[in-house]
């Protein structure tokens, strides 16, 4: 396999960062875009067309982002830009109920049937603070447990993470938190049955929720055993506590039924974003009836969105979800073992292991891979750096991210298989400099 760097110069990308930093904080929309973690200017994005990307310099791409997750089906899915095209000319937003969420709605319910009614809202953090409103309404108490290293979008009480003090409330992790919000946050670690049971045996009667990650995809992959999970479902029905899946990144990627159908378990409620809207803003949260029904104007919890069931985003995700279902699926599976049996034999000389579940990636600087944020050996952090940089220069767009985990889309192919492969064969030497 010979090998020579496919990208030429960044000066676009370049010029607009530098516009883009008189105007947007760290001259982005959400920071880690902004490349801190592994150096570099960001790359600025033009255009993708199923499994690559063009930048604003006409630099070709494998992406392996994704935009974070959303695009299962790869950039500019045709019926996903039919749909947008179509349901837009007709207009953008209209405030009352339309027909397309009411066919988004009939997906989602169809493919999972834990999802007995749905809500839509605009984005993934929104379906955790709604969802998780929804159970401390329902259940009359307010604690809420998370795990140490799941990410639930930005909430206030949710930007919690350390996990030192057991089962003691826990510290914001952003400014601009009181520590009042975060009062009423209760993080534990992944993986360890021991210390939920603990807690619960102290204060179980006024847990709320549990939240979790099934699959804990923001912190690195850190793959928990199904027992893990099915523990903290019987530690949740025994309080009398709801127990929510945060599926924004596993709902309609691992399958139908996401996590839950992969590795089993029955949240009460689930929450979703990226995949379900197709490329497009829209998050959702759904579960049983009864849980569901509290919500207004059935119930007493309030919840509410000017562009919520947007009927372009809708349209977006009714396409995104169908092509998915009609075949995508299969797809995906067998694009993610086709990459995996790539990379394991490149890969083979290193100590690194490939974590995979489904076809969410991530690539671990210790063998054998962490199951909680706590393992997590920070040095892999410098070589990752010098990874994605060499990566970068080849034409293989993985996330800016020693942390994040990658993605392969339905739309990948062969060619960019052994096209990566030639990448990661020519960059790890580099990155393992002459030590390894
Ligand atoms: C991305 C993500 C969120 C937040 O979704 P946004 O759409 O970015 O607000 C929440 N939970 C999980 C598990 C996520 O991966």
């Amino acid at each position: 396999m010979t090998e020579t760097p496919t990208t030429h110069a960044r000066t676009r990308s370049a010029e607009l960062f530098g516009r883009a930093q008189a105007l947007l904080p760290g001259g982005v929309s959400s920071p880690v875009r902004a490349f801190k973690a592994v150096g570099g200017t960001p790359v600025f994005f033009a255009s993708g067309k199923g499994g690559e990307a063009f930048d604003e310099d006409c630099n070709r791409y494998v992406d392996y982002c994704m935009s974070w997750g959303p695009l299962a089906l790869g950039h500019a899915h045709p019926a996903v830009v039919k749909a947008v095209q179509e349901t837009a000319a007709k207009g953008t937003s209209f405030g009352t109920p339309t027909a397309e969420e009411v066919g988004l709605a009939e997906l989602v319910t169809q493919l999972n049937p834990r999802a007995e009614r749905v809500r839509f809202v605009s984005s993934g953090t929104e379906a955790v603070m709604s969802a998780v409103r929804v159970a401390r309404g329902y259940t009359g108490r307010d604690l809420v447990v998370k795990f140490d290293g799941c990410y639930h979008g930005h909430a206030d009480y949710l930007l919690v993470k350390a996990g030192s003090g057991l089962a003691t409330a826990g510290q914001p992790d952003s400014a601009g938190v009181p520590a009042s919000m975060t009062s009423t946050t209760i993080v534990l670690p992944l993986d360890d049955e021991r210390a939920v049971s603990d807690f619960f045996a102290q204060r179980g009667r006024e847990v709320a929720a549990v939240i979790v990650e099934p699959v804990p995809a923001n912190c690195g992959l850190l793959v928990q055993r199904a027992e893990f999970l099915q523990h903290l479902r019987a530690e949740c029905t025994q309080a009398g506590a709801l127990l929510i899946y945060d599926e924004v990144i596993s709902g309609f990627r691992l399958g139908p039924e996401g996590a839950a159908g992969l590795l089993g378990g029955e949240p009460d409620l689930m929450t979703y974003g990226k995949v379900i809207g197709g490329g497009l803003p829209v998050g959702a949260y759904a579960g049983r009836r009864e849980v569901m029904e509290v919500v207004a104007p059935l119930g007493p919890v309030y919840q509410a969105g000017t562009l919520s069931g947007n009927p372009v985003a809708m349209a977006a995700g009714c396409a995104a979800l169908t092509a998915l279902r009609d075949g995508g699926w299969e797809r995906l599976e067998q694009n993610a073992q086709a990459l995996e049996a790539a990379l394991l034999p490149v890969l083979a000389d290193y100590p690194v292991e490939l974590v995979r579940v489904g076809s969410i990636f991530w690539l671990s600087f210790q063998q054998p891979a962490p199951r909680s944020w706590g393992a997590i050996e920070r040095s892999g952090a410098e070589r990752y750096k010098v990874l994605h940089r060499e990566l970068l220069e080849r034409g293989i767009y993985l996330a800016p991210s020693a942390y994040e985990v990658f993605f392969v889309s339905a739309a990948h192919t062969p060619a960019h298989f052994a096209e990566t492969a030639a990448a990661f064969a020519a960059a790890l030497p580099i990155a393992f400099g002459a030590s390894s």
